[in-house]
């Protein structure tokens, strides 16, 4: 196995790299524990401090970053800019308001005192997808690092350039060696990673075949596991809605990140007597989205990352089209050699339709009609996914009972389901266990320590 950059636009291949050998690999675990005895010890002051060194850092390059992101896997470099800028976000955040995250919690109990302590607990390995190359492994690292943890990262293997690039900025901002370390290793070493006594936690986010892998190793070395895993989010629109800016809303909702989003919007709702409104704005709205060279700031839609995600995803609307859907836009690649795939609309797709069980991971968009309100929630939940939902309506009664019975980890009100650093995020179903961000993030992988007085 090796790691390859190649650029999805011109194909070219950039750079190649071996995986490592495994006395290298044990080296480095090594390293890594090493690393982690005196990283856990140091100040929760001096952390913030390398979170702010390398918030600075990657707003002063923030243009290199997105360059290499976007020659990668194809992301618009408008996206690609806001992603680092996200990056800077999350490491602020957490320099600003982690120290209070971790502050040690009273509770009464039968001691005359008894406190909490939130404190580090080992390596963290963490096995990454390539569609947020940045963002998915900062949210993993940054609170971690503040709360004394160290990281140990297996990126995806078509982001070489973007794992080595994150942990040389995370290195000249300051952080000891070995503290987070970028690993080109193949599956079977991660079993060796997963292994190793210091490391104590593992997280991953991608596909649920590679999920229920790791997290098999993890149960079989019984190493605590966060999965993040696919999604099918619903986007219900009820008549009340504002249309215009929900059908403009969707657009982003779908297609940002060429489609390729766990949270983005898979499966449009809309309530019957406003169907042949919202879809007239939709459609308006998406054909006018400039799609081409990812470089372009101007480019919305871009290359699919890699040339067997795209042939996957053509068969799968080959069985869209068998299953009963019809094509009103789109539905092509923007020439034959491209790896860029129109924006495409669904309709008349049966809603019991099976095939929406697999996840739609690019460009492609089917839109439902629905009557009542309990048909909206019986179909929206009718996935084997719960990661976010968007529900689009001027009643708010109405949003909340609709958001207290959808089966999953996060609902958006009048907006398109997003995710920021305050935020709680993560699923249900089979979009995964534990939460990353926020305080529920940095606490998953502390030791919570109790200590009491008699
Ligand atoms: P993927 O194929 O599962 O890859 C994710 C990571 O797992 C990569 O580093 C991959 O390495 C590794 N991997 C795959 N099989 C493995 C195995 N058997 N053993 C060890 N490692 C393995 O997923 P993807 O196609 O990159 O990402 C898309 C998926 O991620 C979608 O389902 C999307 O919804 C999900 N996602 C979820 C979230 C969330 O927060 N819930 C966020 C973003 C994406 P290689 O690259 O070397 O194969």
């Amino acid at each position: 196995m090796s790691y390859r950059s190649i650029n999805p636009y011109t194909k070219k291949v950039s750079a190649t790299f071996k995986t490592l050998i495994n006395d290298e690999l044990i080296r480095r675990l090594h390293q890594a524990e090493l690393a982690f005895t005196k990283w856990s010890r140091t100040s929760i002051t001096d952390r913030a401090k390398l979170l702010d060194n390398i918030a600075a850092l990657l707003e002063k390059e923030k243009s290199v970053h997105a360059e290499i992101m976007t020659s990668e896997m194809g992301k618009p470099i408008s996206q690609s800019i806001a992603e680092v800028e996200k990056c800077a976000w999350l490491c602020r955040h957490y320099s600003e308001n982690g120290a209070e995250f971790l502050k040690p919690l009273k509770l009464k109990s039968t001691a005359r005192e008894s406190e909490v302590w939130f404190e580090p607990s080992g390596i963290i390995f963490a096995v990454m997808p390539w569609n947020f190359p940045y963002w998915q492994v900062f949210r993993f690292i940054i609170p971690n690092l503040l709360a004394g943890n160290t990281g140990l990262l297996k990126h995806a293997s078509n982001v070489p350039r973007c794992a080595n690039a994150i942990e040389d900025l995370i290195l000249r901002s300051g952080a000891p060696e070995g503290t987070f370390m970028n690993l080109f290793v193949d599956y079977e070493q991660t079993q060796l990673i997963i292994s190793h006594p210091a490391v104590q936690g593992v997280t991953l986010t991608g596909s649920n075949k590679a999920g229920y892998r790791i997290a098999e190793l993890a149960g079989r070395y019984g190493k605590k596991s966060v999965l993040e895993l696919g999604g099918s989010d619903p986007y219900i629109v009820f008549e009340s809605a504002d249309l215009k800016k929900s059908a403009e809303t969707a657009v982003m909702a779908r297609f940002q990140n060429n489609g390729q989003s766990c949270i983005a919007a898979k499966r449009l709702f809309i309530q019957d007597k406003k169907f042949d409104d919202f879809l007239e704005l939709f459609n308006e709205a998406v054909l006018k989205i400039r799609i081409g060279d990812p470089m372009d700031p101007e480019t919305l839609i871009g290359p699919l990352a890699r040339e067997d995600l795209l042939t996957e995803l053509e068969q799968l609307l080959k069985d869209i089209i068998k299953s009963g859907g019809r094509i009103i836009t789109g539905g092509k690649r923007m020439a034959p050699d491209s790896q860029i795939l129109e924006p495409t609309i669904i309709i008349d797709l049966p809603e019991d339709s099976r095939i929406l069980d697999q996840e739609l991971f690019g460009p492609i968009i089917p839109v439902f009609r629905f009557g009542s309100e309990e048909e909206a929630i019986q179909m929206a939940n009718d996935t084997p996914y719960g990661l976010g939902a968007s529900i689009w309506t001027r009643d708010e009664a109405q949003a909340r009972r609709v958001a207290s019975q959808l089966q999953t980890g996060m609902v958006s009100i009048n907006n398109m389901v997003k995710s920021e650093p305050a935020l709680p995020f993560g699923g249900v179903k089979a979009s995964g266990y534990g939460r990353e961000l926020s305080e529920f993030g940095i606490r998953e992988f502390v030791n919570i320590k109790v200590v009491s007085f008699f």
